[in-house]
């Protein structure tokens, strides 16, 4: 795995590069030449690269930033600049913009609630945001919804930086100059090609005229280092900021607007390039139309070792194993389908396109998707669909961990007695299985589980070194063997917990999905959303009291302006019944369907004639498709799933039961009712196929 990733990682090799083309044929030869079926399929996507960019300070000193990271003599490959990208942010709008200057902390909806306090608006001003706290997308999205004309995202040092410990090369976190590239694609809306959502960006795809396009930023938008960052930070007077809003520059943190006037300025090439998807196919001897998918994204932002080449070396190794597996006469029972995506980093563009072009043919087949994106030393992280939880928990327990040799499942069940709060800790040692996170949005699995409902996983490995060169140019060999899992021991620990799961997905008697964690996760996420109502309603008259109270008026302290809030109306009280109903019929079906489970397990499987034991596997099939609706989420009908989204103002962190719970908390009553039904009757036509499945093993297994 180390010569796999020295050789992937040793020249840039974003989508579209030469670099990139040519790992894509070297990872295809290295399948052949494993005595695997692979190919390469092209999708043709919109990707634009900065023809200009410019960021100076006008007023009140003269300061141009010098948007570029520096070769650091020990790195081998950080000189490699003819090929690498510039720093920017893809799917930014063109633009050329003078206006002074506004810090938005991390610039999501309740930081300008704050500024609405201070009385500041960000109208005709370029805002300056941290990164973090949402999907870097969100912070241009939300600045022009507020009428900014231009938005910088820098990294500040106190979550990607010094504050956490010494900076490459003397250590693992990003030096001044370091800058994260990214997307900033409103995927809330699709992910993958912007020019042909829905459908795959093949080459001859009906494409959407550049000015239709409502993915791309409405306004121009730079990311910045902290070096580049910092004279224009500094430059800003004006209320000082809210404590939480400070950051770890040597500097008092100040609101603006002004004095600082800024100049931003880009301009791209919008080019059509070719991206290449690596596709591996293995046929099931038994249900050669189920399908166990396996995934991780070939492409970097620019060398990058670690994202995604350290997961991507782990899924070359687990093609390399089940081809030995192979030639000893193993044949799966369905069919395993390897894929190295191209293009993620864009916006998820290699997956999304695959899935749009075979979308039928994955709604009819697909069991499951297992994607991983990067990984490190440490604990083994899992979110996903949580149908999967009490199968990878098994996975998890069967897997050691390389340090202390006990199982990575005991490993993480520790790690959160340490680190739980007290219901954390008593559920890690009593539930038989330890949760799972939800999955939002960030990585391949997106278009797999939001848009056509294929339970997912995604996998990864860390927690015990620190990073800071995230999407820059010191993602590299250098960087990744003095300061991640230098021995790969955690690459050879993912490799067999990822193909573990696929070859127990592929051989198992029935699929290995469960309901009955499911049902459980479910009742929290209900009981999370009465909880989410009843927090508004307090809010709300605690704050309209305290209005007529004068209490705003009382404590304004006149030589610092600030705006009390406004008085609003109560939240109404919402009827759950539907939500709270579909978990209970969940929850019976899922009980049902294990008793039959243990009863046919008891009976050792002979008595299950095969023809039933097929029909119920693909009533099981369908059980995560249930989950979906044809609508789709309100504002965004590429999202069907019902249970999981990436929120529509955090982008990758998750909502779950999304349509119910934003409702909620935009203060949309009506629209909360119409979700509830929407998301009660998935669950309950969910009930029914678990119910059925149930019933039908009832009857095989007497
Ligand atoms: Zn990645």
């Amino acid at each position: 795995m180390r010569q796999y990733m020295r050789r992937l990682s040793a020249r840039p090799h974003h989508a579209s590069s030469p670099y990139d083309r040519d790992n894509a044929e070297w990872i295809l030869s290295k399948f052949k030449e494993w005595g695997l079926a692979a190919e390469i399929e092209t999708f043709y996507v919109l990707f634009p690269t900065p023809k200009e960019r410019a960021v100076e300070l006008l007023e009140p000193a003269k300061f141009v930033a010098r948007l570029e990271e520096p070769t650091i003599a020990v790195d081998p490959t950080s000189s490699q600049h003819s090929e690498q990208l510039p720093t920017y942010n893809v799917y930014s709008s063109d633009g050329d913009v003078i206006a002074p200057l506004v810090y938005v902390n991390y610039g999501v909806p309740s930081d300008y609630e704050q500024l609405d306090r201070l009385g500041i608006s960000v109208k005709d001003a370029i805002v300056i945001a941290r990164y973090g706290a949402s999907w870097r997308g969100i912070k241009p999205k939300v600045a022009a919804e507020h009428g900014a004309v231009g938005c910088l995202i820098y990294s500040d040092p106190r979550d990607d930086g010094y504050f956490d410990g010494d900076t490459f090369p003397n250590g693992a976190w990003r030096p001044k100059d370091g800058v994260q590239r990214g997307s900033v694609m409103d995927m809330t809306l699709y992910s993958g090609d912007p020019l042909t959502p829905g459908v795959g960006a093949t080459k001859d795809a009906k494409r959407l005229p550049l000015r239709d396009v409502k993915v791309l930023t409405k306004i121009p938008t730079l990311p910045l280092s902290y070096a580049d960052a910092q004279p224009l930070l500094a430059a800003l007077t004006g209320p000082v900021v809210p404590e939480p809003w400070r950051g770890a520059l040597n500097q008092p943190y100040h609101v603006g607007p002004g004095p600082a006037r800024v100049h931003l300025k880009v301009k791209f090439n919008w080019d059509v390039k070719p991206i290449y998807d690596v596709l591996v196919k293995i046929p099931g001897s038994v249900y050669p139309d189920e399908w166990i998918i396996r995934g991780n994204h070939h492409d970097a932002w620019v060398n990058g070792a670690e994202d995604p080449t350290s997961a991507q070396v782990a899924l070359l190794e687990e093609g390399r194993a089940l081809s030995e597996l192979l030639k000893q006469g193993w044949r799966p029972k369905r069919t395993i389908i390897y894929s190295a995506w191209d293009g993620e980093e864009q916006g998820l563009l290699g997956s999304t396109e695959w899935v749009e072009t075979h979308a039928d043919e994955l709604r009819a087949k697909a069991a499951v998707y297992i994607n991983s994106d990067s990984n490190g030393r440490g604990y083994l992280n899992v979110s996903g669909s949580h149908t999967l939880e009490r199968f990878i928990n098994g996975v998890a327990r069967d897997v050691q961990d390389p340090e202390t040799k006990m199982s990575v499942w005991k490993r993480d069940q520790l790690a959160r007695i340490e680190h739980g709060s007290a219901e954390e800790r008593g559920e890690a040692r009593t539930r038989p299985d330890l949760r799972i996170g939800a999955l939002g949005s960030g990585s391949d699995y997106t278009a797999f589980l939001q848009h056509l409902g294929i339970a997912s996983l995604h996998l990864g490995y860390g927690g015990e070194d620190g990073g800071g060169i995230y999407h820059s140019i010191y993602d590299d060999f250098y960087w990744y063997t003095h300061f991640s899992d230098t021995k790969f021991v955690y690459c050879r620990a993912l490799a067999q917990t990822a193909g573990t799961a696929v070859m127990r997905f592929a051989d198992a008697d029935l699929l290995p999905y469960d309901f009955t964690d499911f049902a459980d996760t479910l009742r929290t996420y209900v009981d999370s959303l009465k909880k989410l109502l009843k927090g508004a309603q307090d809010e709300s008259r605690e704050r309209n009291l305290e209005i007529q109270e004068q209490v705003f008026t009382a404590t304004a302290d006149p030589q610092r302006p600030s705006f009390p809030p406004k008085p609003e109306a109560a939240p109404p009280y919402l009827n759950f019944a539907p939500l709270e109903n579909g978990v209970e019929g969940i929850k019976r079906a899922a009980e049902h369907y294990q008793r039959a489970l243990a009863k046919a397990e008891a009976n050792d499987g002979t008595r299950l004639a095969r023809t039933s034991l097929a029909s119920i596997d693909q009533k099981l099939l369908r059980s995560e498709r249930k989950l979906t609706t044809a609508q789709g989420l309100p504002r965004r009908p590429w999202y069907v799933h019902e249970i999981y989204a990436p929120g529509y103002y955090t982008g990758y962190g998750v909502k779950t039961i999304p349509g119910v719970r934003e409702a909620i908390e935009e203060k949309k009553w009506q629209e909360a009712d119409a979700q509830v039904a929407i998301a009660g009757k998935a669950l309950d036509d969910e009930a029914e196929l678990i119910e059925s499945a149930a019933t039908d093993l009832d009857r095989a297994g007497q």
